[in-house]
């Protein structure tokens, strides 16, 4: 039997691959392809694991965030909302979803580099509680919006602590050469720091760094939090502003492959909190209110793509191509950053995967695959494929590349399915053109 990577995915009597309970091949029949699907028991399971996890460790004020563009639709934000999280927003786009979810707005972070004057009303306007400003341009904007409207913000600074956690370039964000923030090598940091601190509808709690992504050790983030707590120790001599929130981002890493390590979360968060407590009380610094923002460990794991596969092609001494009505429109992340992904056929999941194949899509793009190498059993058209651990960065990251309408997207709750996004149609694709 083949390693499917999670609990909540199984094999059931007709031999089809079950998600939540559901059979994936009658899903597909239903919903048709390609569809997105969730287990929400496996979302809400993570969103208990980290709130339970940040309470017990860093205290009855920790809140943990979830960074809503790993994930980003309508229904997301009310579970968010049920399961106590706060969540992240990057765009007037994720902040009206949250909004017309119903997120209480106080609950929410405003990241970005680069927020427009109308998202930062937009943000004022909902009474967003937190500002995670980048820069001294958005700080100034910030401050002038906020006084027309007779408000102090509440914001935190986002400060690049200068590290590289060994992941994907493209997805290691806490370098000094980063479009993120402000280096604490430079001096940007502290002089960023001192401009806040000067302004008046500006009320600075603290700081944020994110260093990366797919990330399986602590470690990295022990080095970020040291980091910031000597910046925070800084701040407090060099101006008397002493820190009383320090959010270290995302970042664990989920496997997406039997050779992928597997993190324990409540471990990493127990031990980031006693590295964290340490470091605190070595520079004498109390221990301030620690914030995490996970995206992709929230949602990843809980996350399937069915397709249809459409034609197997053998170029003799190359390799067999197996196309699906799917792929880089609904999937674009090996594109981008040669993610490995686990397939199976699910009409068939325990025949052995006897095959090496290159999983392409539809598009007109050699660089169209969601995966190369990928062991896979015997497969034929009219066979429902299956790709696992596409919770994070699929659906969020999609495109209507060569006019290919976005996948719904079904929720399994207690075996029931039931629609969270509906299909694009054809109409939907030309609702805009005049
Ligand atoms: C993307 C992002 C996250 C979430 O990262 P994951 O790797 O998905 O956990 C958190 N914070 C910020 C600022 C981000 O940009």
């Amino acid at each position: 039997m083949m390693n499917l990577l999670y609990d909540h995915l199984a094999v059931n009597q007709k031999g089809h691959l079950t998600i939540g309970g559901a059979d994936t091949v009658d899903l597909a029949g239903t919903f048709g392809t390609p569809l997105y699907v969730m287990d929400e028991a496996a979302v809400r399971t993570m969103c208990r694991t980290y709130r339970q996890a940040a309470l017990a460790n860093f205290g009855p004020d920790a809140l943990p965030l979830y960074a809503s563009k790993a994930l980003c639709f309508t229904e997301m934000y009310r579970i968010a909302a049920e399961e106590g999280m706060g969540v992240d927003c990057v765009s007037g786009g994720e902040l009206y979803t949250a909004r017309h979810a119903g997120f209480p707005a106080e609950r929410i972070y405003f990241h970005g580099n680069n927020k427009t004057d109308r998202d930062i009303v937009d943000a004022l306007d909902m009474g967003v509680g937190t500002f995670v400003v980048d820069n001294t341009d958005e700080l100034y904007a910030l401050d002038r919006l906020a006084g027309e409207r007779n408000i102090r913000q509440r914001i935190l600074l986002r400060i690049t602590p200068g590290i590289d956690p060994h992941t994907h370039k493209a997805i290691s964000t806490g370098r000094v050469d980063s479009k993120f923030g402000s280096p604490i090598a430079t001096g940007q940091a502290l002089d960023i720091v001192r401009l806040a601190l000067s302004l008046p509808h500006i009320n600075l709690h603290g700081f944020h760094c994110h260093i990366g992504s797919q990330i399986f050790d602590i470690d990295p983030f022990v080095d970020a939090a040291r980091i910031m707590v000597d910046f925070i120790a800084t701040v407090r001599d060099e101006t008397g502003f002493t820190a009383s929130e320090l959010n270290l981002g995302g970042g664990l890493g989920v496997p997406y492959t039997e050779f992928d390590r597997k993190v324990d979360y409540a471990a990493a968060i127990r031990d980031m909190a006693t590295a964290i407590r340490t470091i605190c009380e070595e520079r004498k610094v109390g221990m301030p209110r620690i914030i995490l923002e996970p995206g992709r460990s929230l949602v990843a794991a809980a996350g399937i793509t069915l397709y249809t596969v459409g034609s197997v092609k053998t170029i003799p001494g190359f390799r067999t191509y197996v196309s699906v009505d799917g792929g880089m429109p609904d999937n674009p992340r090996y594109a981008l950053y040669q993610s490995q992904y686990t397939a199976l056929i699910a009409n068939r999941p325990d025949a052995p995967r006897t095959e090496r194949v290159t999983l392409a899509g539809r598009c007109c793009e050699s660089g169209d695959l969601v995966g190369e190498d990928m062991p896979l059993q015997q497969a034929s058209r009219g066979d429902i494929l299956a790709v696992l651990t596409t919770g994070a960065y699929n659906y969020s990251m999609a495109s209507n590349y060569n006019r290919i309408p976005r996948p719904a997207v079904v929720l399994v709750k207690d075996g029931t399915p039931r629609l969270a996004v509906r299909r694009e149609s054809y109409e939907d694709l030309v609702r805009n053109d005049l």
